[in-house]
């Protein structure tokens, strides 16, 4: 799960990190009231959307004035804003932040994040921050620095730390700083289950002091049962509607840009059937996994979530049913068959328990469907359907 910069930062200040002062804004009446804890006579604006690249898109301005700051929010509120990490479609600007703006001395890269690899904690520091870090890693590697860690209570240790934030170069009282934040941003790791913590940039300001002027934090899922804290700044808004519902069925749902939608139990068959796709020269619509117990409602909902997908001109059913039962299944796709009018060439292979039973439910249904006796067959007919 994805938060906004806010809240982010609320969590950094909870966890004793510098972070500058600010307030967020969900309209943009009465700016004035809104702003008059904020002590600085200049401000920056920054558009709260789950997604970076927002200075170069015009998503973060600096103003001298509450009349400037006034009128740009204005401009920034509503607006749909289109950066690197959106995709084509954008995101509508629905907060806005407000934060005291800080001097600029130097920007710098720091993150913090769990290294599924090597089961280790990674903090990655360099000395080239504000910038995309992506392009840092590609053209000039040698100014990145990963240092791994191992996982436990106690968090890095004094030399693992001195090793993290020595491409910063930073005075006594800098490292200090600086050393405390490392801790903070393990402890985040560690008591909220955070799965990434981006600060980019980390300043120093012309006062020499240090500041997390950005920050991202992605969460582990799979733990957020036990962070009703954090589960409550999730923001709809900013996820995909579809994905959305998925979720309400505990479906695994992630939209792709292709155009064969798939349906499979298990996630390692569905990713084994995505990549048989592509062999076949066509992309899937996307990643879909019903799950090993799967009820009829679920499978019904499944299916209504794939042909949602404007973009879809053919469907793959993958089941292989252990727990998971074929003729359930079956009875899942004819029932959202009745509701929703599917014109569409439809691939069924259905392996393992009750098999015999759910093909004969589809082939008694009367609904066109091309049944496959494995996966090579069942994608070859996909893709020839789909000409
Ligand atoms: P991003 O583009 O979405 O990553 O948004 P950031 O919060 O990282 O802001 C982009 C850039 O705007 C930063 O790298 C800074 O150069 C600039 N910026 C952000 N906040 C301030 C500020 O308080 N003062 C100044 N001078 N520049 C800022
Ligand atoms: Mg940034």
């Amino acid at each position: 799960m994805n938060i906004h910069e806010h809240q982010a930062k609320e969590i950094l200040k909870e966890f004793g990190a510098p972070v500058s002062n600010g307030t967020v804004i969900f309209s943009t009446d009465n700016i004035k009231e809104k702003i008059s804890k904020l002590k600085s006579e200049k401000f920056v604006l920054k558009a709260q959307i789950h997604a970076g690249g927002r200075g170069k898109a015009g998503g973060v301005k600096l103003v001298k004035s509450i009349s400037e700051l006034e009128l740009e929010a204005k401009k920034m509120m509503g607006k749909k804003l289109i950066t690197h990490q959106t995709g084509p479609e954008g995101k509508i600007v629905k907060r806005l932040y407000i934060e005291e703006a800080s001097d600029i001395s130097k920007e710098f890269y720091l993150s913090c994040l769990v290294d599924r690899e090597t089961s280790k904690i990674a903090f990655i520091s360099s000395t080239e921050g504000g910038v995309d870090i992506e392009k840092v890693a590609a053209e000039t590697p040698k100014k990145i620095k990963t240092k791994k860690i191992e996982f436990n209570e106690k968090g890095p240790n004094e030399k693992e730390i001195e090793e993290i934030i020595s491409v910063f170069e930073f005075d006594e009282l800098q490292k200090k700083e600086a050393k405390a934040l490392i801790i903070s941003l393990y402890k985040i790791i560690l008591e909220r289950d955070a799965s990434l913590i981006e600060i980019n940039p980390l300043i120093i300001t012309k006062e020499k002091k240090i500041i997390c002027l950005d920050a991202k934090m992605n969460f582990d899922d799979n733990a957020i049962f036990r962070r009703p804290e954090i589960l409550k700044l999730r923001d709809l808004n900013e996820e995909d509607p579809v994905e959305i519902e998925a979720s309400k069925h505990d479906l695994a749902y992630i939209k792709l840009n292709g155009n064969i939608g798939c349906m499979v139990n298990g996630a390692g068959l569905a990713m084994a059937t995505m990549d048989i796709i592509k062999l076949y020269g066509k992309e899937p619509a996307n990643f879909l996994d019903v799950g090993g117990g799967a009820t009829k409602e679920q499978v019904s909902a499944a299916f209504k979530l794939i042909l949602s997908d404007k973009k879809v001109k053919g469907i793959l059913i993958n089941i292989f049913g252990g727990i998971m039962r074929c003729d359930i299944l079956a009875q899942g796709v004819i029932e959202a068959a009745r509701e929703i009018n599917i014109n569409i060439p439809l691939v069924v292979r259905l392996a393992g328990t009750n098999f015999e039973e759910g093909k004969k439910i589809l082939d008694d249904s009367g609904l066109k469907i091309l049944s496959a006796s494995n996966l090579n067959d069942a994608a070859k007919k996909i893709v020839s359907a789909i000409k």
